[in-house]
């Protein structure tokens, strides 16, 4: 068997063009744009590059964006008065504090004062909390974007047997969190695992969310099974390779993402979705 491909980059655009049709019908509505401001500190290139990306892409969507840039010496309490400034704004939705943040501040200071019904990148406690209790609430853009692609994929997951590699509260704890609440039964894997490649043998669903290239072997992945890998990892030639052996898999595998141009694309796809998300729950509460 050789595996389907599962093209990120195409379903990121219809994601994005989900969310310009209903930004548009939230601007008829309330006469204003759904809002997301974005807080830049210091001077991390590779932050500067995400930050422009998401703010371009908000304006392509039809979303309200603006960014805050800070200087990498900024306090803490400077930066805690700049999120309160945006929790208390009207017009912003969504508030996103790119990290990592300069050594001096604590990020999860930072996180914990955002306002949970702008907490677009699903980070506070209050998010994750939701959604392991099943209530509605914002879920973390990639993880997010991981069950946006295997519902694009046709995968049944009711039943189906997932393993998540990797317990980030960024990703492999939402990632099985979102499995377990559409019926899947969940292997949560880590560092510490035994037998891992046994584990993923067992699996309809891989997702591999550690950042170590191709830890997850070609042969360790049954027939038939569907794989989303999220680990971005260059090597030394500078390739932008997965944590899955990609080669070796797409061989055995129904679906398969690719690096790049699999999970990807679809983060900030999602961060759009989320701030309409959020813009309409803040309307409706009013
Ligand atoms: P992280 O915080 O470093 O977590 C890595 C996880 O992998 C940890 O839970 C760790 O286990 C586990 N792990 C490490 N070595 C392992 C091994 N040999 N076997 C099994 N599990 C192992 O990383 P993250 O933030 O979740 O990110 C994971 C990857 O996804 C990275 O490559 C990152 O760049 C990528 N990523 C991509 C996107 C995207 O948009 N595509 C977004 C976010 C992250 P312990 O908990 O036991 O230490």
């Amino acid at each position: 068997m050789t595996a389907t491909l599962i093209d990120g980059k195409a379903i990121a655009e219809k994601v994005k063009a989900e969310v310009a049709l209903r930004a548009a019908a939230f601007l008829a509505k309330h006469g204003r744009k759904p809002g997301l401001e974005v807080i830049l500190v210091g001077d991390d290139p590779a932050s500067h590059v995400y930050v422009k990306n998401k703010e371009a892409s908000a304006g392509k969507a039809g979303l309200h964006g603006a960014v805050h840039r800070m200087p990498a010496d900024t306090t803490q309490a400077a930066l805690l008065e700049k999120v309160r400034e945006l929790n208390a704004a009207d017009h912003v939705d969504g508030i996103l504090v790119q990290l990592p943040v300069p050594k001096h501040i604590d990020p999860l200071a930072i996180v914990d004062a955002l306002d949970p019904s702008k907490d677009v990148d699903g980070l506070t406690p209050e998010s994750a909390g939701r959604l392991w209790v099943g209530r509605k609430g914002l879920r973390p853009c990639t993880p997010h974007g991981c069950m946006r692609l295997l519902d694009e994929t046709g995968v049944k997951l009711d039943g189906a047997r997932a393993i998540v590699i990797g317990r980030s509260n960024l990703v492999g704890k939402p990632i099985a969190a979102m499995l377990l609440e559409r019926n899947a039964t969940v292997v949560l894997a880590h560092s510490r695992t035994k037998d891992l490649a046994d584990r993923v043998r067992e699996a309809d669903v891989v997702i591999a969310a550690v950042g170590k290239a191709e830890l997850v072997r070609g042969d360790w992945i049954q027939e038939g099974a569907v794989v989303i890998d999220v680990g971005i990892n260059r090597t030394p030639e500078g390739k932008l390779i997965g944590d899955v052996e990609f080669a070796a898999a797409k061989e055995r595998a129904r679906a398969i993402t690719p690096v790049p141009g699999g999970v990807g694309p679809m983060t900030i796809a999602m961060l759009l979705s989320n701030t309409v998300d959020a813009a309409e729950a803040r309307a409706e509460m009013r």
